[in-house]
């Protein structure tokens, strides 16, 4: 293939091509796809798990952004019928177009790092049609999504994907498993969205608004960082400690604090 067509690997689009077979054996044994299922591939770049998600006979869609690599996707998979080549932003696809019925997609990719927590956000919000999503991420980003309340890693992000997910930290994969190396370690995380919410928010708008402000200014106590939306009587109604600092309280606590401030606050 190389000798067909040479891509120089471009920074501004998040490139970093897998080509450790080993690794990428891994990830398709995590991902399982079987034949009949839909999964949606983001980024398939040069191919390289494309060829594996294919090989198993299910139904796929790429969303590919780089112009320079629609020649060389439609070369290599354009004659497969189970294979469709969507060119664009995969930030603003439209998942809910591919017609499936609910938790039924599985999305996969290895992230251009600079767009995947947007990315993410964005799936979030169609997360009623997914059934499950492999990426490949900084390892950092993996143990923030992953994080368990108290430790430092516990934030907006961690909070936010749980709610909607189950988080699994599956492995970290070097630098080396990549042309160009990138300079962060990476890793593959598992998010799978719940059936039924565990903690249901009367408005995520207003968890979402709780979380970031109680986060804005971590170090402090949740009395003080949310004194613009709560007072210390509703919070502590709410049933938290206002003594206690954003990053010691668990999913329940912030979806508690938000829907004391739905109860307070007429809808925007
Ligand atoms: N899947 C390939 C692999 O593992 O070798 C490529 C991974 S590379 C880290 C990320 C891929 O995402 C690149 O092909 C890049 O062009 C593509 N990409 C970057 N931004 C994108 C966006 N907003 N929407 C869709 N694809 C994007």
């Amino acid at each position: 293939m190389s000798e067909l067509y040479q891509h120089r690997a471009r920074k501004r689009f998040g490139q970093n091509f897998l080509h450790d077979a080993g690794v990428i054996h891994r990830i398709l044994r995590a991902i399982q796809p079987r034949e009949g299922e839909h999964l949606v591939e983001i980024g398939p770049g040069q191919g390289a798990l494309t060829a594996g998600l294919l090989g198993s006979g299910a139904q796929l869609d790429v969303i590919e952004l780089d112009q320079d690599l629609i020649p060389l996707l439609k070369l290599r998979f354009g004659l497969e019928k189970r294979f469709t080549l969507h060119q664009g932003d995969a930030l603003k696809f439209d998942f809910a177009s591919l017609g499936d019925k609910a938790h039924t997609l599985r999305v996969v990719g290895n992230l251009p790092y600079n767009i995947s927590t947007p990315l993410i956000f964005h799936l979030l919000d169609q997360a009623g049609l997914i059934r499950d999503m492999h990426f490949m991420l900084q390892k950092e980003v993996v143990e923030r999504l992953a994080a368990e309340p108290g430790s430092g890693d516990w934030g907006r992000l961690s909070i936010m994907v749980q709610y909607h997910c189950r988080v699994e930290h599956l492995f970290n994969v070097g630098p080396g498993a990549f042309n160009p190396p990138p300079k962060v370690d990476s890793a593959i995380v598992r998010l799978v969205p719940h059936a039924e919410l565990p903690h249901p928010a009367r408005d995520h708008r207003l968890l979402e608004r709780v979380v970031r402000e109680a986060f804005n200014q971590r170090r402090k106590t949740l009395r003080n960082t949310l004194k613009n939306l709560l007072d210390a009587e509703a919070i502590e109604a709410a049933g938290v400690d206002g003594s206690l600092r954003p990053e010691q309280l668990d999913l329940a606590a912030f979806v508690r604090l938000a829907d004391q401030l739905a109860a307070q606050a007429p809808a925007p």
